[in-house]
């Protein structure tokens, strides 16, 4: 087929899953077929193609586009056109990849159900009642829904990993520092990492080569070579490889039986593939959620202060000129108080406070401070073992609704995930079976830092 016919039949598959499940803020019909056609002159005149030639591609709405607004699902960016691309966007148009859209997320990917977004929820394509996760529930349920093949999420706390456990795709977290995060719209600059949602582990690892890499314009990250991830998956013998079973948070009461019979059973097959299997603890992993809690809010809160109405963005209209403190103030207030919703405005308020003179030692610094211990488990847990196993999410997609009015419900969504942002180390999720419902489960694999051809190399062994 030609790029341009594959296009169009994606386009038409967008157009059918999208009045279901709500994955796109905006399909971009026209730039993606115009990009296909360039794809298809190219190929008729002999150019050398590159490795993702006409595949359509999906981007979490978080990421720049010049040619497509970036909301963030956020009133407060309805409006936005960036003037340039994010170099992962960047990557994927030098790839000659085919970007069909943008994805539905929660706003400023602050959620775990993308019920937060100003566009409407999206559902799961494995029941339209339940949420797809969050914040990229959009990227993970176009790829669930068998719309496109690739997306590209953001995961700051599990925004990849537990949207792809929820709709029964691949998803992974990149060590942070392996992608660049140029033209990501910042929600914690410590925590977050781009990252491609899949089918398989193999196509996690054919994006992951497109996209990784050191770029300057981000100075956090790493220079060091991008590794042939797809090359690690030539074998899927797994004799030598040691895997260290998280047997704590399998065994803690918040997770659901049928997770914990499907991590079980996980276990076994990767014995049967030839692995040793270990069991090690991380023993701060209580401490994650809550380090997670104070440090994420708190770098939102800063990264959060540009939108003012000032520089960019929604600017509340007809400011009353006649307020006690005037009407610059507000014209802030104004527009800030109009253009975010609930959920940011709750982690602004949190991390302001945690950053405030006379409670930063309390909150922020000593989060910090804990940070430093989440880090040493795993590099202690990694002297015993090559990669960690465990679950992704305590349930497997709750229903939508159900959690939004509960901050603290949905907070503990992220209780398997945030451990590895914290320490900086690559996760995957992968598919690990389904629960009595016949709704999907993850595994959860987690590697030293750069081990991402070792966390790809199990990953497409185990699928
Ligand atoms: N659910 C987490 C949060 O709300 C993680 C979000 C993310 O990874 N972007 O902060």
């Amino acid at each position: 087929a030609t790029a341009v016919e594959i296009a169009e039949k994606t386009l038409a598959a967008i157009e059918v899953s999208q009045g279901k499940h709500n994955s796109f803020t905006h399909v971009a019909r026209e730039s993606a077929l115009a990009a296909a056609a360039a794809v298809d002159a190219k190929r008729g005149s002999g150019e050398k193609l590159g490795p993702l030639a006409g595949v359509p591609v999906a981007v979490k709405d978080v990421l720049c586009t010049r040619d497509m607004p970036t909301t963030c699902s956020s009133n407060m960016l309805r409006n936005f056109e960036p003037p340039y691309d994010a170099t992962v966007v960047q990557k994927l148009r030098d790839a000659d990849a085919v970007i069909v859209g943008k994805t539905n997320m929660d706003e400023f990917a602050m959620g775990a159900s993308t019920e937060t977004s100003a566009f409407g929820v999206t559902r799961n394509p494995w029941d339209t009642d339940r949420t797809p996760g969050g914040s990229s529930g959009g990227a993970a349920a176009c790829v669930a829904a068998g719309s496109v093949p690739l997306s590209l999420g953001t995961d700051t706390g599990g925004s990849i990993r537990q949207p792809a456990a929820f709709c029964g795709v691949t998803g992974l977290k990149p060590t942070y520092g392996r992608v660049s995060r140029f033209g990501l719209v910042a929600f914690a600059s410590s925590l977050d990492q781009i990252g491609p949602i899949a089918w398989s582990a193999a196509d996690c690892a054919l994006m992951l080569e497109t996209i990784a890499g050191f770029e300057p314009r981000d100075s956090t990250s790493l220079e060091t070579p991008v590794a042939s991830y797809t090359e690690a998956l030539a074998s899927t013998d797994l004799r030598g490889l040691k895997i260290g079973v998280l047997r704590n948070s399998i065994d803690t009461d918040g997770l659901d039986d049928s997770i914990r019979a499907a991590v079980n059973a996980s276990t076994d097959a990767f014995k049967e593939l030839g692995a040793e299997i270990v069991e090690v603890d991380l023993p701060h992993s209580n401490y994650w959620v809550p380090t997670y809690y104070v440090i994420a809010p708190s770098e939102a809160s800063s990264n959060l202060s540009r939108y003012d109405g000032a520089h960019y963005g929604h600017r509340a209209s007809d400011i009353d000129r006649n307020t006690k403190d005037g009407p610059l103030v507000e014209m802030y207030c104004r527009s800030r108080s109009e253009g975010f919703g609930a959920e940011v405005k709750r982690r602004i308020m949190v991390g302001t406070y945690a950053l405030s003179e006379g409670y930063a030692d309390e909150y922020y610094n000593k989060a910090l401070k804990v940070r430093r211990l989440i880090k040493g488990d795993y590099d202690a847990a990694f002297t015993q073992c090559d990669l960690l196993l465990g679950p992704v999410t305590p349930t497997s997609a709750f229903k939508l609704g159900d959690k939004i009015d509960d901050p603290i419900q949905m907070y503990l969504c992220d209780l398997f995930t945030v451990g590895a942002n914290l320490a900086g180390v690559p996760a995957i999720s992968v598919p690990a079976g389904f629960d009595a419902g016949g709704l999907p489960i993850g595994l959860q694999l987690q590697a030293p830092v750069l081990q991402e051809s070792r966390l790809l190399f199990a990953a497409n062994a185990f699928q």
